[in-house]
């Protein structure tokens, strides 16, 4: 990574105090920040400030842009993925995703995973790095560009665990919501953890307003300890217990992912298991057919076990959905793209 700061990794405070430092008026930092987000790269593209200014910019700071290095659009429903390359040769995977409310971006937060989730490439290499705020900003606004659409949700849901890498997620959440920045409201910024207990604890209490998703992918502990290794050290019970602490504090509805693996976590008895531990919580289950990767040797379940499963939850009164496949006739399972790059970047151990 460079040394010098990089201007998408500013807070406008930070920006107002690197202005004063400079001997240039506070206002100056407004300019540059309106620039930054809406999405320019160059600064001599920053017509209302002066060329002086412009030089030293330049010469002391940088504007973070990751490179395009693959892309895979769907002609079925427009999702595309994108694999960003950073300098230091970590890459990441965005996805552009178009539904009925606008468009959605799924951006990550870190160069691979340590979480270990059996189903996930993303994690297989373990991980590389954390992403700065700039960087992760970096990602949706070169969504916005690849894609010539305005983006109107953000989750953060591709590569990496954000409460893993909280301060950086925090701040891009609050370069993401800043109404002189990126402007977009609270109500549209998803974060998906799998389950780390004082992350969703701190997310309670910072950004009350955002919304949580949680990877759950299991009824109990037994099934769940052989798909996610994080479950040792944060067990479904306390971590149903923070769930329902956080919809108590921020009386936000909590989405539970459920990925389907056949034969492990698809039957109707785990479906009744389920239903029964988060009965009465204020809750959403988004129940997502398994993406064979062939690294995992893991199966999804079909459409009609899938149905199944979501009706026994239903006649249990949790609210559940089988996730619409986007991007169904691209390469669609997460990490993967990343994974084929990075080995070819940094061989596997
Ligand atoms: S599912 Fe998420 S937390 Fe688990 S390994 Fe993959 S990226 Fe990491």
């Amino acid at each position: 990574m460079c040394e010098k700061p990089d201007l998408r990794n500013m807070e406008l405070p930070e920006l107002q105090q690197m202005m004063e430092h400079i001997g240039e008026k506070k206002f100056r930092a407004e300019q540059i920040y309106k620039w930054i987000f809406s999405g320019v790269t160059d600064f001599d593209d920053m017509t209302n400030i002066s060329a002086e200014l412009r030089a030293k910019l330049k010469e002391n700071t940088v504007i973070t842009q990751p490179e395009l290095l693959r892309v895979q659009k769907s002609e079925a429903d427009g999702t595309q993925k994108y694999l960003f390359g950073f300098s230091d040769g970590n890459a990441v995977e965005t996805v552009f995703m178009k539904y009925k409310y606008g468009n959605s971006v799924c951006v990550s937060s870190q160069a691979g995973c340590r979480m270990g989730c059996r189903f996930c490439a993303s994690g297989i290499d373990g991980l590389r790095r954390n992403l700065t705020a700039g960087e992760i900003i970096s990602e949706v606004l070169a969504a916005e560009r690849e894609s010539g659409e305005k983006i109107n949700h953000v989750v953060v849901m591709g590569t990496g665990e954000p409460f893993d890498n909280y301060g950086n997620v925090a701040k891009f959440i609050r370069l993401l919501n800043s109404p002189k920045g990126f402007g977009l409201s609270m109500r549209n910024i998803t974060v998906s953890t799998c389950g780390l207990i004082p992350g969703i604890e701190k997310f309670a209490r910072d950004f009350p307003q955002a919304n949580l998703a949680i990877s759950l992918h299991a009824p109990n502990d037994e099934i769940r300890n052989t798909m996610m290794p994080v479950n040792g050290s944060y067990p479904m019970k306390p971590l149903l217990e923070a769930c329902r602490a956080y919809t108590e504090k921020t009386s936000r509805r909590i989405t539970f992912e459920y990925t389907l693996v056949s034969g492990k976590n698809d039957t109707k008895e785990a479906a009744r298991e389920l239903a029964r531990r988060l009965s009465g919580m204020l809750c959403h289950v988004n129940l997502i057919p398994l993406n064979a990767v062939k690294e995992t040797g893991l199966k999804g379940t079909d459409r009609k076990n899938a149905e199944a499963f979501m009706k026994v939850l239903e006649s249990k009164g949790i609210p559940a959905t089988i996730r619409r496949e986007l991007g169904s006739d691209i390469d669609a399972a997460c990490g993967q793209l990343r994974l084929a790059e990075s080995r070819k970047i940094h061989p596997a151990k």
